[in-house]
Parts: structure tokens; C-alpha cells; sequence
């Protein structure tokens, strides 16, 4: 047996160690990158179990990554040296306590986002932001520690903005809870006592600990909600509109595709599709009048109404009645038609929020090609010139792009009132890996190319994507996901980085938390 598998099989129970070859080698990879394998897969199911394992790992230097949902590609759980260990926390996916006097809900770190959703819909609340589109599998306790975006995001920030409290095992094994409970004898209600110590742990991508547990707000679930879509000729008048709705805080989701995108999720849609998620638009609507006229409608404009659409933006507006969700989609009508945009029916952004937490097979092209999205969030008054910025990347890339039959396009997003989200995105033919094979649906699975390993096409695309991450920090992008892959160290001011590097060693001293992430060790 392998001596740090040994170490740590004296203080923790058989049954939450794996070193089945093919777990180490699914566990071992993201959805971009593979990693040196790691020695042991340890799926805790209890916070002291989580502290035994750092005990041992600490005892013996053993270097530790943390992975939630796994479902990010910015190698931010892979270890950087062989014989790590990988702590799955999907095991701890409880729901603690949902608390509706005092509005807050406490789960555990692996639970889904869909799961918890799921959980407070009944009740009539949620939580301000709401999930990623990996929501499926993806994690709380991933998506605060390397902060997310999507839903609610328009109006309540990223995931990080949402936090009321953490817990947290620290690289010396002690746990620390944060906010309210900081203190003796408090509830987690609140996330200001003192200095943000939440806000400390969130995007630290594990490298500050491993979070066990997390509390976040409760807000009620919207009366009404409001849809529109739009397609423009060009870019400039959709971020245009886009940081216009934006400003004036008119939607919950606003979202946009460049033409390659679009046409690729057109062609992933398969009618079958269409009719499984039309039922949950009609479950969704209110009345039977209204079920019936949003089902009809829906299936009469199909999806033909997109097949010679440019760029394409959809939002998402919440009121506390029709009246004022209506109100906000008339405000964007108006804001894109200034900027030349064409209205089209609403049956996408429709479809998409009666299933928010649909499979992950958007993680590969629309004919099984592998995937990749970089991103940058920009002041909205940057937009257009970084997106240019990005664009002559690729220009000067052509050639390599065109080798390898290397697509590229777009996703835009806005969130609360300051931010433009530019994520560009590849597709190139190459080898699915396991985690591919093992996230998306089978039936899906089966009907896609199986293409071959083509290495070089890959170092080509890292060697772009690279590009196009030395462009974002030069203009001063901001990142989610950070992981291993974004200028963080690289680009701080001396003295956040002297902070932040003290705090790293104030928490994780013999730095076996996650070594690499954020660029510190
Ligand atoms: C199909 C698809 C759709 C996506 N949609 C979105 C989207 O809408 N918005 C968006 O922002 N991103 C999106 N992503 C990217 C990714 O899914 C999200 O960033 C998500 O938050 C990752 O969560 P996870 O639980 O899978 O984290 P993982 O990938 O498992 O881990 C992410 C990072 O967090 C750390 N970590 C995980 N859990 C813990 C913990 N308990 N304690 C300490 N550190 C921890 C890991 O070490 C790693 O550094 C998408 C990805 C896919 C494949």
C-alpha cells in the first residue's frame, strides 16, 4: 500500500478511501486538463472526518485538492504533485438548516445547486443568486470557492455577493466558521463582524482551506417573471443594449451569443429536446389559459425563427407582479430597439428558466467536439474594445486555428450593474476524456463523433487560450475560476499580494492546501 494511503487509512474509516485505478484516473482530469494522478480519493461525510484527513495528511506533508462537482477547467482541483490526495465532498450534501424567520438556509459544501434549489422551491424562497448551468452537479461549495455566475446574477452579483457565513477546515486542521458565528455563542445570520472573514474564503479556489459548510440569504421566490429576445448585426449594438439593461437593473438573466454559438446551440437542440423542456415551461406558467397559450405558442414558432440570426441576447426579468415584470421587458424592448435590434419570440430564455439545471452536455460541441470557454469580467464601458482585443487574437492565430479545424466564438453575460462577462470559447475535433464520458447523458453520448486524440490540437488551443488570458489581465479583466490558469499572483499590487500570501501561511503553514491555486504554494 502506498505510504500516505496507509497514513491516512489508520485515522479514517476503509469505506470513504478510493484507489480504484479508473476513480483515480476520472478524478485525476478536468473538463480541460489532466493532471499528475493523485494517490487516493477520500469522500468525507462528516467535518471531523474532514479534519482527520487533514491531520494526516499534514503529518506527512501529503499536498490536498478539494473537488466539488468537478465540473470547472481551470485545473483548480488537480494536483501539481503526484501522491496528492483529492477530497470529494459530494458526500456532505445536506441540507442543515432552512431557516424562514430569520431568512437563511446553512448546507453543506457538496451539495448541488439544483439540490438546493429544489429543496426551498416548495417553501416559496431561494437564495439571491441561485446556480450556475452546472447546477446539475456542480457544487455550493465550488461555486463560492472559485465564485460563479448565472442565475440571479443580473440583479444579485455572483455567488460570492451571497454569503452569509463558511465554514471552513483550515490547512492546520482547525475549523473556522465566519461572519456572526465568529463570535461565541451567534447564529450564522449575518455576514459582518468585524473584517469580512466570509469574504476571505470565497474565490480562494481551496487554497485557504477546505469549506465544510456554508450559509447564505433567503429572498421570496418572484411573483412573475418577464422574457424577451433579440438579434442584432453586430456585437457592438448588443453589449450596447446589454450594458444598458444592466445599468438599470432590469433583468435577473441577460445573456448573449455571437453567430457561431448560436448556431451551435441550435444544432444541439434536437426537437426531442424542445418537446421534453416545453413541458416544464407549461408546468411552470400559472392558470390553464396561460399554460395553454405559452405551450402553443412556443411549439408554433419551433425554432426556425433563429436560422438566420446574428447575434442573439435574452433576458430574464422578475416582479412581485405581471405588472412590473411587464414593465421591465417593455423598458428592454425599448432600449434594444434604440440600438437596431430585432425582436424575436421568447421561447428560448422561456424554456431555459422552466429547466435551469438541465444536463451537461453543453461541456462538448454540438458533433462531440471538445470544449473550452475563457472569460474576462470588464467594466461595461470597456466591452467593445476588449472584445476587439480578443478578436485580434484570434486574427493573428488563423492560420493554427484553421490547422486543426479550430472554432471559436462567444458568450456574453451582464451582471448586477457594473460588469460585462466576455467569454470567447473553443470547439476543436479531438478525444472526449473521462469525465466528458462520465457527465453527459449516455443517449447523448452515443449519437456524437467519437474523434481522435489529436494532442497538438490541444497544446494549440492552450497556447491561444494563454494568449487570450495575457489580453484579459493587461486590461485589467477581472476572473472567476480562477484556479491554475489566471494571472492572479502574477498581476497583484505588492502590498495585496504580501496580504495575501501572510494570510496563506497564517492558514495553511506547511501549504498542503491545494498548492498552485491562485499561483500561491
Ligand atoms: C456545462 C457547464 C456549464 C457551466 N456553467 C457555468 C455558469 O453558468 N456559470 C459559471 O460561473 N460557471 C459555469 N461553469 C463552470 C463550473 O461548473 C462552475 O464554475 C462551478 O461553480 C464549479 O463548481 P464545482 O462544484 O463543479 O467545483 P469544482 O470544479 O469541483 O471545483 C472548483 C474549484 O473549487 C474548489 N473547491 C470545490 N469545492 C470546494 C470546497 N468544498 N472547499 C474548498 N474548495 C473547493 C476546487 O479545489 C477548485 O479549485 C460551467 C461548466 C460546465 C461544464
Amino acid at each position: 500500500m502506498n505510504a500516505v494511503v496507509s497514513t491516512i487509512s489508520q485515522l479514517l474509516p476503509a469505506e470513504i478511501i478510493d484507489t480504484n485505478a479508473e476513480q483515480i484516473a476520472l478524478y485525476s482530469q478536468d473538463v480541460f486538463s489532466v493532471g499528475p494522478p493523485i494517490c487516493a480519493v477520500v469522500r468525507p461525510r462528516t467535518i471531523d472526518e474532514v479534519q482527520s484527513l487533514v491531520r494526516a495528511c499534514l503529518e506527512r506533508g501529503t499536498p490536498i485538492v478539494t473537488r466539488g462537482g468537478g465540473m470547472s477547467y481551470t485545473s483548480g482541483y488537480l494536483a501539481t504533485a503526484p501522491d496528492s490526495v483529492l477530497v470529494d465532498m459530494t458526500s456532505m450534501d445536506a441540507i442543515v438548516e432552512v431557516n424562514l424567520e430569520d431568512r437563511y438556509v446553512t448546507v453543506e459544501a457538496g451539495c448541488s445547486w439544483q439540490k438546493l434549489y429544489e429543496h426551498l422551491a416548495p417553501l416559496g424562497v431561494r437564495t439571491p443568486y441561485w446556480g450556475t448551468l452546472s447546477g446539475r452537479f456542480a457544487t455550493i461549495g465550488g461555486g463560492l470557492s472559485q465564485n460563479s455566475i448565472f442565475w440571479g446574477s443580473g440583479q444579485s452579483g455572483t455567488a460570492a455577493d451571497n454569503v452569509l457565513s463558511v465554514s471552513v477546515v483550515t490547512g492546520k486542521g482547525e475549523l473556522m466558521e465566519t461572519g456572526s458565528a465568529s463570535q461565541q455563542h451567534a447564529a450564522p445570520f449575518m455576514r459582518h463582524f468585524g473584517p469580512d472573514l466570509t469574504g476571505l474564503f470565497l474565490g480562494d479556489c481551496g487554497a485557504l482551506g477546505i469549506k465544510v459548510q456554508a450559509t447564505l440569504p433567503l429572498v421570496p421566490v418572484a411573483g412573475a417573471k418577464g422574457y424577451t429576445s433579440f438579434a442584432f448585426h453586430e456585437s457592438g449594438p448588443m453589449l450596447r443594449a446589454m450594458a444598458q439593461i444592466s445599468r438599470e437593473s432590469l433583468t435577473t438573466e441577460c445573456f448573449g451569443f455571437d453567430p457561431y454559438l448560436q448556431q451551435q446551440r441550435m444544432k444541439r437542440a434536437s426537437l426531442a429536446a424542445d418537446a421534453q423542456q416545453l413541458s416544464g415551461v407549461v408546468q411552470q406558467e400559472s392558470g390553464i389559459v396561460n399554460k395553454i397559450k405559452q405551450g402553443a405558442k412556443i411549439a408554433l414558432s419551433g425554432r426556425r425563427f433563429m436560422d438566420d440570426v446574428e447575434w442573439a441576447m435574452f433576458t430574464i426579468s422578475e416582479g412581485r407582479t405581471e405588472a412590473e415584470a411587464n414593465h421591465q421587458a417593455a423598458r428592454i424592448k425599448t432600449i434594444c430597439a434604440g440600438e437596431g435590434g430585432k425582436e424575436l419570440p421568447d421561447s428560448i430564455p422561456r424554456i431555459l428558466a422552466a429547466n435551469p439545471f438541465g444536463p451537461v452536455n453543453n461541456m462538448v460541441g454540438a458533433e462531440g467536439e471538445r470544449w473550452l470557454p475563457v472569460h474576462g469580467l470588464v467594466p461595461h464601458s470597456r466591452g467593445e474594445a476588449v472584445l476587439a482585443a480578443l478578436e485580434s487574437v484570434y486574427e493573428r492565430n488563423r492560420s493554427t486555428l484553421d490547422q486543426f479545424n479550430i472554432e471559436t466564438g462567444y458568450l456574453i453575460a451582464v451582471v448586477s450593474e457594473q460588469i460585462t462577462v466576455l467569454e470567447p470559447v473553443f470547439f476543436w475535433p479531438d478525444e472526449l476524456n473521462a469525465l466528458h464520458k462520465h457527465s453527459l447523458e449516455a443517449d447523448h453520448l452515443a449519437r456524437l463523433n467519437q474523434f481522435d486524440a489529436v494532442p497538438d490540437a490541444w497544446d494549440a488551443v492552450y497556447k491561444i487560450k494563454s494568449e487570450l488570458v495575457d489580453v484579459l489581465s493587461r486590461e485589467g479583466a477581472s476572473h472567476l475560476q480562477l484556479g491554475k490558469a489566471y494571472h492572479y499572483h502574477s498581476a497583484l499590487k505588492t502590498p495585496a499580494l504580501q496580504l495575501i500570501t501572510g494570510i496563506k501561511s497564517a492558514l495553511d503553514p506547511d501549504g498542503i492546501m491545494n498548492p498552485g491555486a491562485l499561483g500561491l504554494s
